[in-house]
């Protein structure tokens, strides 16, 4: 179950704090490390020493340009932040982030991210907009940034404690079979879709977006859809475009194959 817990690091710029991840991941059973655009070299005499022995996990870290590229194997991305925004996303404190993880990981197919963001000026409001939920370490008011590898120490342990809880437990048997949810890069597409549809039928304005587009999105993601819901969603899109257009719909009601 943890090898199917993503760390993500974004514009990371302390090599320390590179291997200080790296080493509250070894401790805590997570291997999975992924550096989105880091802000310096990642491996340098500061990360092998911060990491104690756990740079190997730096070493096996997938290094990419962009969040998306991150994460779009990823069913659950939850986004690590010290600060509450303008628009209020679903919140979580670590310990509900636990048990979050538990129930996701018992479907198939399923793979988390937890992200994290810059020391200097954590995570951008469009990175917050990817994220299912937010997580909020319960800190100081007035001092409640925490260092990065401690925030990525926290979340780890709450991780491994959820995980040693289903250990006991995981002889119980499970009725329902869960079906496959839909991916990151599969609900992107949804959105790119519907952002497209709503346009073509004079409902969403690019010019005056007011919060629409993350609005639905947090309807969506709240949801967690499976992969047969999205791709019956995006079904409705395409008939919608069509009439639009003045197309004749399929009329199937057969879903889009995924894009
Ligand atoms: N100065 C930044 C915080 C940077 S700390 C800001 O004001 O947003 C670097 C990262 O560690 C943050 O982006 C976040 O992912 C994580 N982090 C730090 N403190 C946290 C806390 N109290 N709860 C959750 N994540 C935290």
């Amino acid at each position: 179950m943890l090898e199917r817990i993503r760390i993500v690091l974004i514009g990371t710029s302390h090599p320390g704090n590179i291997g200080g991840t790296a080493r509250a991941m070894h401790n805590m059973g997570l291997e999975d490390l992924a550096l989105v655009a880091p802000r310096c070299e990642p491996l340098t005499a500061d990360t092998v020493s911060r990491a104690s022995g756990a740079d190997h996990i730096v070493h096996g870290a997938r290094t990419v340009e962009t969040l998306e590229q991150a994460v779009a194997d990823c069913t659950l991305v939850v986004g690590a932040s010290a600060r509450s925004r303008t628009l209020p996303w679903p919140m979580i404190t670590p310990r509900e982030l636990g048990g979050r993880l538990t129930e996701e990981l018992a479907g198939p197919e399923s793979r988390i991210a937890l992200i994290f963001g810059r020391e200097d000026s954590g995570l951008s409001n469009a990175e917050l907009q990817r994220c299912h939920a937010h997580v909020h370490i319960p800190t100081n008011p007035e001092f409640s940034s925490l260092n990065l590898a401690a925030a990525v120490q926290v979340l780890a342990y709450e991780s491994r404690l959820a995980w040693l809880a289903t250990q006991e437990t995981s002889h119980r048997s499970d009725a329902d079979t869960p079906q496959p949810l839909a991916s990151h890069e599969e609900l992107e597409h949804y959105f790119a879709h519907l952002e497209r549809t709503l346009i073509a039928i004079g409902f969403h304005d690019p010019a005056m977006p007011r919060q629409l587009m993350p609005r639905l999105r947090r309807l969506t993601l709240r949801s967690r859809p499976e992969r047969m819901e999205l791709n019956i969603l995006r079904g409705i899109l395409t008939a919608t475009e069509k009439q639009a257009t003045g197309e004749k719909p399929a009329g199937s009601g057969e879903p889009d194959p995924p894009a």
